[in-house]
């Protein structure tokens, strides 16, 4: 893929087989073309560990696309991270997205020995030093439980410092929002490529639902377009599908080191938009 940009795609991992068949079809259609990486989620608390682990031992050996699994420490022990990190280290697995991560509601308190994403990037160099590329989150519009806009930036700041190689963001509908983001790590010192997470437009309900829950902001405009299209869901993919791909060629346009792809699962919505922006294959 291309030397200065880099593209990835993430998917999450299923409960069922069929899910699971379709994810890997998703998979063989994206590969063709060529990735940087695929990315595959990991539900706190070791919720999805072993398909999470499962998935990307077959993305990366039998899709063969490099397979970047994500790893969170809110609700495993150190036990449990070192076993995980050396059965990827084993694999030949040579990159990780380290979250803290969210346990899902009913799990209770978070139980396990490393608090934040930044003591879980520590951990990992500690345990395999610099086999891994280390990505970590950032949050343009900043992350929904920090106390304030300058403490998440100081926060992500030290993500960088204990370790991280680079950072993909939320997704977010506001180009200005990463550039100043972007502007304000740089001026404390971060140089590290921070990519763009984009989450394509294909149903307005469940956008809005996990837009309030990540903390991603939806802007009026985009929001009442949304509306307005009611149930009419080809509207609101055309629509979806031209201001996302306006939007990615602006954050391309101003520098951006490439686009991480929010699947959910799916192809064609994040090929409709790596078409129009006709990005290398
Ligand atoms: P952190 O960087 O630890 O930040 C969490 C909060 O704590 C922030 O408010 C921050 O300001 C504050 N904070 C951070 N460090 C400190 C410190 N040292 N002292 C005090 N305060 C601090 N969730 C999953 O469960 N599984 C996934 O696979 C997953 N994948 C994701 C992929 C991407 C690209 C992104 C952007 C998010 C993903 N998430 C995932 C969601 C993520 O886990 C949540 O947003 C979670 O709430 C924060 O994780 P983090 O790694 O950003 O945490």
């Amino acid at each position: 893929m291309s030397k200065d940009r880099r593209y990835s795609f993430e998917f999450f991992p299923t409960k069922t087989d069929a899910g699971h068949e379709k994810l890997l079809a998703t998979a063989r259609q994206l590969a063709g073309y060529n990735p940087d990486f695929f990315s595959c989620t990991y539900g706190a608390g070791g919720s999805t560990r072993d398909r999470t682990v499962n998935t990307v031992l077959q993305l990366e050996s039998e899709v063969k696309v490099p397979a970047a699994p994500h790893l969170s420490c809110v609700g495993d022990s150190k036990d449990d991270l070192r076993g995980l990190l050396q059965q990827y280290q084993a694999a030949g697995i040579k990159r990780i997205v380290a979250l803290r991560g969210d346990l899902p509601s009913g799990m209770g308190m978070a139980s396990g020995e490393l608090r934040y994403a930044n003591d879980l990037v520590s951990f990992i160099r500690e345990e395999t030093g610099s086999h891994f590329h280390i990505e970590v989150a950032a949050y343009p519009e900043m992350h929904p439980q920090a106390r304030n806009f300058e403490e998440d930036l100081v926060n992500f700041v030290r993500k960088a410092n204990a370790g991280a190689d680079s950072a993909i963001t939320q997704y977010f509908f506001n180009a200005d929002s990463y550039f100043y983001f972007v502007e304000r790590v740089q001026k404390m010192g971060v140089n590290i490529p921070i990519v763009p997470g984009i989450m394509p437009i294909t149903n307005y309900s469940k956008l809005a639902r996990f837009s309030d829950a990540c903390g991603a902001e939806i802007p009026r405009w985009i929001r009442k377009q949304l509306e307005a299209y009611g149930d009419d869901s080809a509207s609101i993919q055309a629509f979806g599908e031209q201001v996302i791909s306006d939007m990615c060629e602006r954050l391309l346009q101003g520098g951006a080191p490439g686009l991480h792809f929010y699947t959910l699962n799916q192809a064609d919505p994040s090929l409709a938009i790596w078409n129009n922006l006709q990005l290398p294959r």
